[in-house]
């Protein structure tokens, strides 16, 4: 658990223990009230209160025993008729026990959705509670679903598109595991229905899109059988008749060192399993594939198979879903032919000669390999073997060591796998191409990787986890930030409510010059540096800060919204720079392999930029664009980090409320006015329902009859200067009225 949280159990209590009223200790002894009584180990169970005396009291538990605890112990519960509510607003006790008791329940019956006033939350059922496909997406655009669900947030969504004519935003967050790509694809599945017209097409499209995606972009991690190793934004386009016109996919870095190294029990990408298991006999033989257990690369961490995965049977699919999105058999094979290029140059092994001089053992990888990249073995071993530098007018064959040699066979491997993904995404993005005439608005779905704090954790980790904060900082600023700034600009008299403002670890993280990311670019410009010296910086320039901390030799933690995370400089600056050295971008170019021409092609035209940097541009590049539009949240919470059903492990559920701020939204939006709108917005949709007499010319004036003359009560909204207040529930009832008319 992490220390840093700041919410007690006290504080995030909508209503504590007052000394009189109905809420004081007697109230609930005399009435025979439920409390929430803490246990010895820190989980909470329900009682109630037969006496106190002092700063004592006495609880007698459902299990029939008294318990002798603190008075400080004890927290009021819901009334029964309160025990299962889909919106965390209309519990009346809002502390921690309260709201995981109602979330327990709820996802006890599969009741896995809930709203905490604007953001929907989601569990993870880990398995199929078969509420999803027409049935649900008629429901849902009928009005006609009860409760929450990811069909009503996005139905949400795509109506203020419709009606306000704004780009939209559905943002998804949560650890890894904790199902963001499924809600992605959920979200996506009634999008397509809604803006198809009745045409499936688009709904099989993007189901295909998902699967090619998922095939060379996700992997199983000892989190997530199928967890994402990139991040992506899908941009779906839409014409003012509300049709869908094409969708465009982003990503952001996809975790490349995986392909060449592995965890244990972890996978590479699904899509060389999935190859080796389902190709052909014919293609087999083409690629000259062997089975998985036979390649270096897969075989390393001890994990070949996904219970209940059928690697071969996604491959036939995985062909389906190519032809879907028109990627033509030829291209087909060439994806193919690159996969089992790079299976045969993991089994590519090195030895030293009599001059001492390393060399490939020239065996049927390497001759494999060769055949496959369009060169001769020969040419490939001395690539693989000798670092070519341009001096002047000559070129120097320098000799490299062992680890120089693999670490430039893997390096190579590496740049052909991400360029392989990235022209793949062009592909896709052709197929799905938004045609340019037609489209009016956008709903944007982001689904990044998830946090992730593992026993070590490394680069990957280390920017991923700074992606989260990135997207913890856009969601803190659109809940409670520019909404409580709203209210005190426009004259509400207003109590702040407090949040865990995550600023500080983003600077961290930013600041220049001394922020991690500079201080990692600067380390890894100096040629001497290296992991040890790197950690040492860190510690010399960011001490003292309380969102970091040195830690002994190469180690530091970083204190993120989501828990501490110790992290290992180990590779850091050889990740971060990324280095492809010339000769090797030359010696695929030389290949005859066209592919593998245009990917050192793109090489030699991108900026030749740190990791870190390209990073957080790309990244902000996407914030920048999500900015401009509306958001709707959607945390997804996993219940167990054991990926299995019905298991509710109140601990982790906690954590993770706890990181998301759930208490403090559900106070604040109770508080507040979700609704707002301009009261020149809001008397051009509503002025017609008013009669010719009490019109007037100024739309604030408007505002203020179109309320009375529907007697919404007045504390029910509220009349800014420029804006209109609702409170929620009360803009629903007018568009109602206004149908009517
Ligand atoms: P990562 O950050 O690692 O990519 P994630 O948040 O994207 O994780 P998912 O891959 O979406 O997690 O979900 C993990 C698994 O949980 C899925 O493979 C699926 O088995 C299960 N799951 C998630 N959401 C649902 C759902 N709504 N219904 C049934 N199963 C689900
Ligand atoms: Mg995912």
């Amino acid at each position: 658990e992490s220390p840093y949280v700041a919410i007690s159990s006290s504080d995030s209590s909508g209503k504590v223990w007052e000394l009189d009223g109905d809420d004081s200790i007697s109230y609930f002894i005399k009435k025979k009230l439920r409390v929430w009584c803490r246990q010895p180990r820190g989980q909470w169970e329900l009682g109630i209160v037969k006496s106190t005396s002092g700063e004592e009291a006495f609880v007698s538990l459902s299990n029939g025993n008294v318990m002798k605890v603190d008075r400080s112990e004890i927290l009021p519960a819901n009334p029964d008729g309160l025990e299962n509510v889909d919106d965390l607003i209309k519990l009346c006790y809002l502390n921690e026990p309260s709201v995981l008791h109602n979330l327990k329940l709820r996802y006890s019956q599969g009741m896995i959705y809930s709203k905490a006033g604007p953001i929907l939350i989601a569990l993870n059922p880990f398995k199929d509670l078969q509420m999803y496909g027409n049935k649900y997406v008629s429901a849902c655009s009928q009005r006609t679903m009860n409760g929450p669900h990811v069909y009503a947030t996005v139905d949400a969504a795509y109506n203020k598109m419709m009606r306000d004519e704004v780009n939209q935003s559905i943002i998804i967050s949560g650890e890894s595991g904790s199902g963001k790509t499924e809600t992605a694809k959920i979200a996506m599945q009634y999008l397509a229905a809604l803006g198809s017209g009745g045409n499936c097409a688009i709904e099989n499209e993007f189901l295909q899109i998902n699967r090619i995606l998922e095939a060379f972009g996700n992997a199983k991690t000892t989190r997530n059988n199928n967890s994402s190793r990139f991040g992506k934004l899908i941009e779906i386009h839409f014409g003012s008749t509300g049709k869908i016109f094409g969708a465009k996919i982003q990503t952001l870095l996809l975790e490349k060192s995986r392909v060449v190294q592995l965890a244990r029990d972890e996978r590479s990408y699904h899509i060389f399993y999935q190859l080796c298991a389902g190709s052909s006999s014919d293609l087999k033989e083409k690629l000259n594939l062997r089975a998985v257990s036979e390649y270096k690369y897969l075989v390393q961490s001890d994990c070949m198979s996904i219970d209940g995965v059928d690697d071969a049977k996604n491959f036939d699919q995985l062909m389906e879903a190519l032809d879907a999105v028109r990627v033509c058999k030829e291209d087909q094979e060439l994806i193919f032919k690159i996969l089992a290029a790079i299976l045969w140059l993991g089994n590519i092994s090195f030895q030293v000669d009599r001059e001492n001089h390393i060399e490939v053992v020239e065996d049927e990888a390497v001759n494999s390999a060769a055949q496959l990249m369009g060169c001769s073995s020969q040419d490939l071993m001395t690539a693989l073997c000798t670092h070519k530098i341009q001096a002047d007018e000559d070129t120097i064959a320098k000799h490299l060591t062992l680890k120089q040699a693999i670490e430039r066979r893997d390096a190579i491997v590496k740049f052909i796998y991400a360029s392989l993904f990235n022209w793949l995404i062009d592909q896709l993005n052709k197929s799905l191409e938004v045609g340019k005439k037609c489209t009016w608005k956008s709903i944007s779905i982001l689904d990044l990787y998830g946090f992730q704090t593992f026993q070590k954790n490394g680069f990957e980790q280390f920017y991923i986890n700074y992606a989260n904060e990135r997207i913890q900082q856009h969601y803190n600023r659109h809940l409670f930030k520019l909404e409580q700034e709203d209210y005190e600009l426009d004259g509400i008299d207003w109590t702040k409510v407090d949040f865990e403002d995550n600023q500080g670890c983003l600077d961290l993280f930013e600041k220049k010059p001394q922020g991690l990311l500079s201080l990692l670019d600067e380390e890894s410009n100096l040629p001497n540096a290296s992991d040890l010296t790197f950690a040492s910086k860190l510690k010399h320039h960011l001490h003292p800060n309380p969102c970091f901390k040195g830690e002994r030799g190469r180690a530091f933690r970083i204190r993120h919204y989501a828990g501490e995370v110790l992290y290992d400089t180990n590779d850091f600056l050889e990740k971060n720079r990324d280095t492809m050295s010339s000769d090797c971008i030359q010696f695929l170019s030389s290949c005859n392999f066209e592919l593998l021409q245009l990917f050192s092609k793109m090489f030699n035209q991108s900026q030749k930029q740190t990791v870190a940097t390209k990073f957080k541009v790309q990244l902000f590049k996407l914030m920048h664009q999500l900015e401009s539009t509306m958001p709707h949240f959607i945390r997804c919470i996993a219940p167990n980090t054991k990926q299995l059903p019905d298991i509710y492990d109140e601990g982790h559920v906690l954590h993770q409320l706890r990181c998301y701020g759930v208490p403090e939204i559900v106070r604040l939006s109770r508080a507040g006015y979700p609704t707002r709108m301009t009261h020149q917005e809001f008397s051009g949709r509503y002025m017609f329902m008013l009669s010719e007499a009490n019109l007037s010319h100024d739309p604030l004036s408007i505002s203020v009859a179109v309320m009375q003359k529907f007697n919404i009560p007045s504390e029910m909204y509220h009349v800014g200067y420029t804006k209109l207040y609702l409170r929620a529930g009360q803009i629903d009832a007018l568009e109602n009225m206004r149908k009517q008319i």
